[in-house]
């Protein structure tokens, strides 16, 4: 069976690339091409004899992806994707411009198992994990179709990036690799619901990312009734691992937090969370919540929003709302994938 060359890390390439019989310096020339070029086909390895390439073709494949829609923001340039699989699955991935350069935000599986009401990613269930080659598509694809330099990454796109773990770790290792994309880890984002025993796992690795966390509720009660996750990893269980994480790794926590009206915006819920996150590495973001076709859920009007941050602030936890770009394209993940399943 045929391998995916853009998944395979360079001790994996390295190791099979010496078995086909070619000298060492082959390996490096062919991470260049597959990781730092993000080439999509043996052909333009034009520094490797066609023998060789054919030798290759005979081994290997890359994974490429196909863009069924791209759609450009007219308010601010950004670029969402809906991208065709290898096995016609559907994954999206937003493109922002920044003043520091240009961020992607990735999916990193087809659907997702954690069930969240308020999310259009959890609309179908969960399909499948992607593969690592599948994961750097997303980025390498948007690259070459808009002939930038991508240099922030965010997995905050559909799917739950600890519940695919290992591809997940290994394709931020592929792309912070200096022989590849060098992505600075400060420069990563990983999101995640709170698979609690992942987060401990995570910080084993003392990364440089910065870890958010969908936390969206002060507690229990209102937690569990929004996302499922809660009831095997509760509010206290994950903000230990979080304290944990931020003691051991020195890095500030990144709390999300969707504003839903009458649901958790209320001065009580900002008084209880500041007391949960009291002392704590971190700070809170808010987002209006989207609201998504299948749910009921209502946005926080501006005002709840500036009275929730100055609750949050006056107790010493820093706040601030996050900036919605690209909201007359839908840039929101999971939007276009589920409006292409209701078709
Ligand atoms: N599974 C990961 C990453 C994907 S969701 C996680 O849960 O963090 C990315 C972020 O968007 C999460 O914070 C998620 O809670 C949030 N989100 C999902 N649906 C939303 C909506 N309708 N409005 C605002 N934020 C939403």
């Amino acid at each position: 069976m045929l391998k995916d060359l853009r998944s395979l890390n360079y001790n994996e390439m390295s190791t099979e690339i010496i078995n086909l019989g070619f000298p060492k310096f082959r390996v490096n020339q062919i991470f260049s091409w597959v990781h730092e070029k993000c080439v999509e086909s043996f052909d333009e390895m034009t520094n490797l004899s066609k023998e060789m390439r054919s030798q290759l073709a005979d081994h290997f494949y890359i994974t490429r992806l196909n863009v069924n829609t791209k759609l450009i923001s007219k308010l601010d340039d950004t670029v969402k994707y809906l991208f065709v699989l290898p096995d016609g699955e559907y994954v999206e991935s937003v493109v922002m411009k920044y003043k520091y350069g240009y961020s992607i935000c990735i999916s990193t599986q087809v659907g997702c198992k954690m069930g969240c009401k308020f999310c259009a990613s959890a609309i179908g269930g969960f399909v499948r994990q992607l593969s690592v080659g599948e994961m750097l598509s997303e980025i390498y694809t948007a690259q070459n179709d808009l002939k930038i330099k991508i240099n922030h990454l965010v997995l905050m796109g559909t799917g739950e990036p600890l519940d695919n773990y290992d591809n997940v770790i290994k394709m931020i290792e592929l792309i912070s690799d200096e022989k590849g994309q060098n992505m600075s880890m400060r420069h990563i984002s990983l999101s995640t619901c709170g698979i609690v025993p992942r987060i401990y796992d995570l910080a084993e690795k003392k990364y440089g990312l910065t870890l958010s966390i969908s936390l969206h509720a002060p507690n229990n009660r209102i937690r569990s009734m929004s996302m499922p996750i809660n009831k095997s990893y509760d509010i206290d269980e994950l903000l230990k691992a979080c304290r944990y994480y931020s003691e051991y790794t020195g890095r500030r926590i990144s709390f999300e937090y969707a504003m839903i009206k009458d649901v958790n915006d209320s001065d009580d819920c900002a008084l209880e969370l500041a007391d949960k996150l009291k002392g704590m590495l971190c700070h809170v973001n808010l987002i209006p919540v989207n609201n998504v076709r299948e749910t009921s859920y209502v946005k926080s009007s501006v005002e709840r929003q500036k009275k929730f941050i100055d609750i949050l602030s006056s107790r010493g936890i820093t706040a601030t709302v996050r900036r919605t770009l690209g909201s007359d394209i839908n840039a929101s993940c999971g939007q276009l994938r589920a409006s292409k399943r209701n078709k």
